[in-house]
């Protein structure tokens, strides 16, 4: 048995030369561990698309890891002695190298952590688990920034980040002058808006190898496989880093909200894999935004925007998990419990908007912030679906969804089940938002100028149900105001009108009956 000092144990989400578990590693001292395994990709049914993207990602960093010198003890999905958890691999790789300890990186999700703080006693080995340092503010430095504030807001916690990093910053001030220029960064979806072509990467061959295996292990997952073109190392995910910020960036912040059916990533980076991955540094990429704007190369309010994605909201997104888990996952504010309607999972449904988004998700892997907040995200909110089970989809179908970042963006923001607690605001929207953000109205079956009856298209009648219903709850919400203002100054006819148009859409959802 040969006797090692560290056994590093890394995550497929770890893939960082500058992760900390690497920190002070030795490789005439210190042995890699990396595993695929059964129980992690299945214990949601993750699209066929981010397994292959992980597992493939894994295998390459595995291989720039043994070019730096280290032995990479790794071990592959079909292996015939796969334990096919975590704990079953570690525990085979502890009785192989018996270790003086095993290190590991703190992970991105609650359970897994739980597992980890378990290792020590039941293996018999010391673990030494470390801070994530891919991250501008700690978990610690969160929870104080949080301690004491009767409410938090991601705009303040933001402005600490910006001031933290020194980005985007004159001296003390913010650079033109403000601190966010949204109001610039509404531009509703028009044919103009088509983006040049997006650059992707055609796989090689460890990249095919793993396709094939993905295709043949995981066959009942939703999603395609086909037209794979993800990056799988640190250096592809660059040169799309770099094509993004000379291609789209310049139009980022301007296209920020718009869906048009023709163009699914329009000016969107396309980088929350790697980002979350590990293949690209958050802070890095800031700087090569910020950079781009210095030279004069894009506009102001499309670096800030892209810039207050990442150490704004993926941060503040963050925080809020550690923050408020392991009750964060069942919070229920609404009590909504309809279960997801299967055209989640086919996309079958009449409604163009909802049908082009799953479609894409299927195909892609992948769906932009509006079309998840406020497509998918807000249909289920309006119809009164349990948080828990809109949580589990996106978790299967998105290739950049990780607990520590999915959870609370459907939890919190998108489906209002915390109360308001990650924001004040409810993303609650009738047919008109989309209608104006997007051109999947005009092929539709239903008429989103229809309010209520045969043909109205369902989300003006479910948006006023969903205040209606949810009257008592959501009645002080300040900025929800003006709206239930309108709803008091309708008649008692236009109200049950649009009750009874909600109820007629969603009784036929509950009895899944395939005409909606
Ligand atoms: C219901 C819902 C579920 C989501 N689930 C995930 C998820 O599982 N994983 C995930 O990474 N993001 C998630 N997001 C946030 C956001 O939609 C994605 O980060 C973004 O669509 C990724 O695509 P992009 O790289 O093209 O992003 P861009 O639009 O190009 O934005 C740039 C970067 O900003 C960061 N970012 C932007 N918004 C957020 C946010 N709200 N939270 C965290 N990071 C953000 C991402 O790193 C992203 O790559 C979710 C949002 C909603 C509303
Ligand atoms: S009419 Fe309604 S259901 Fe159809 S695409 Fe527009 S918003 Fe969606």
């Amino acid at each position: 048995m040969v006797k090692v000092r560290h056994l590093v144990f890394i995550l497929g989400d770890q893939l960082s030369a500058a992760i900390s578990s690497l920190d002070q590693a030795d490789p005439a001292l210190d042995v890699v561990l990396m595993c695929e395994v059964m129980e992690e990709a299945t214990y949601v049914r993750h699209h066929p698309k981010k397994i292959a993207f992980i597992f493939s990602a894994m295998r390459h960093f595995a291989d720039e890891l043994r070019q730096r010198g280290f032995t990479v003890d790794y071990t592959v999905l079909n292996a015939p002695d796969n334990a096919g958890s975590f704990s079953g691999e570690l525990e085979r790789a502890i009785k192989r190298f018996d270790p003086e300890a095993v290190r590991i990186t703190e992970p991105g999700e609650w359970r897994v952590l739980q597992m980890m703080e378990a290792w020590a006693e039941t293996l018999h080995c010391p673990v030494d688990i470390l801070p994530d340092k891919r991250f501008v503010c700690s978990r610690s430095e969160f929870v104080a920034w949080a301690k004491n504030r009767a409410q938090l807001r991601m705009e303040y916690f933001y402005r600490d980040m910006r001031r933290k990093t020194g980005l985007l910053m004159r001296g003390e001030e913010p650079e033109g002058g403000r601190w966010n220029f949204d109001a610039e960064n509404r531009k509703p979806a028009s044919p103009d808006l088509f983006a040049p072509k997006r650059q992707g990467v055609v796989p090689e061959v460890i990249t095919r190898e793993v396709i094939d295996l993905v295709g043949r292990r995981f066959k009942a997952h939703f999603g395609s496989l086909t037209n794979f073109d993800f990056a799988v190392t640190a250096a592809d995910a660059k040169i799309l880093l770099d094509s993004f910020v000379t291609h789209q960036l310049p139009t980022f912040g301007e296209q920020q909200d718009a869906m048009l059916s023709s163009d699914p990533f329009l000016s969107h980076s396309l980088l929350s894999f790697y980002i979350n991955a590990g293949l690209l540094d958050p802070l890095d990429v800031c700087k090569r935004v910020e950079a781009a704007y210095l030279s004069g190369d894009v506009p102001l309010n499309s670096a800030e925007g892209f810039i207050r994605q990442i150490i704004g909201w993926r941060e503040y997104i963050r925080g809020v998990y550690w923050l408020k888990m392991p009750d964060y996952r069942d919070v229920n504010f609404l009590k909504a419990e309809r279960p997801l309607p299967d055209f989640y999972w086919t996309g079958e449904t009449d409604m163009n908007c909802v049908h082009t988004v799953v479609s894409e998700t299927r195909d892609n892997a992948y769906a932009h912030h509006i079309q998840r907040l406020m497509i998918t995200g807000n249909f289920a909110l309006l119809a009164g679906v349990r948080p828990q089970a809109v949580h589990e989809w996106y978790l299967e179908v998105y290739a950049d969804a990780y607990e520590w970042v999915e959870l609370p963006n459907v939890i919190g923001m998108s489906q209002f089940a915390d109360g308001g607690f990650l924001g004040s605001k409810a993303y609650a929207a009738g047919g008109n938002y989309i209608h104006r953000m997007s051109d999947y109205c005009g092929t539709c079956r239903y008429d989103v100028k229809k309010k209520t009856g045969e043909g109205a298209c369902p989300f003006n009648a479910l948006y006023w149900d969903f205040l209606d219903r949810n009257v008592e709850k959501l009645k002080r919400n300040q900025r929800l105001g003006p709206v239930y203002a309108t709803w008091g100054k309708m008649t008692e006819v236009q109200k049950n009108a649009y009750r009874q148009s909600a109820a007629a859409f969603l009784a036929k959802l509950d009895g899944a009956v395939r005409t909606y």
